[in-house]
């Protein structure tokens, strides 16, 4: 079982900022700007490469939850930046598909 697996069924704590039947969002542990937010689905897709077709509708209502926590959070006019990593190169360090919420800061480009 994943980390992120672990805080879903609240094995692991973590500081819960939404949750629904599809997925669940939460505060990044080390932040990397003033909002960090990750959101993950509840199926355990270890990465946006192994998503699938079937996983079409999922993906969707991530991306909408991303938008709607980042406008929640007081971003949606300041802006901010919604970040996958993928595999190795991409920085991706927990098997279990992540999206990042960043703002509250100006953030560089391109990235490290
Ligand atoms: P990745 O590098 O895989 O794109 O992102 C994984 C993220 O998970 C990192 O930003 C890291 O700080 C965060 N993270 C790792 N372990 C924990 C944890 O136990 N709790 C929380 N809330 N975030 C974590």
């Amino acid at each position: 079982m994943t980390l992120f697996e672990k805080i879903i069924s609240r094995e692991i704590p973590a500081e819960i900022v939404d949750e629904d039947d599809l997925c669940l969002a939460f505060r990044d542990i080390n932040p990397q700007a003033p909002v960090h937010i990750l959101v993950i689905p509840k199926k355990p897709i270890p990465r946006i490469a192994e998503s699938g077709t079937e996983d079409q509708s999922l993906l969707g209502h991530l991306l909408l939850k991303a938008s709607g926590i980042a406008a929640s959070h007081g971003l949606d006019k300041s802006g901010y930046r919604v970040v996958i990593n993928n595999g190795a190169d991409g920085g991706e360090s927990v098997p279990h598909l992540h999206i990042h919420i960043l703002g509250g800061r100006p953030l560089q480009w391109p990235p490290g």
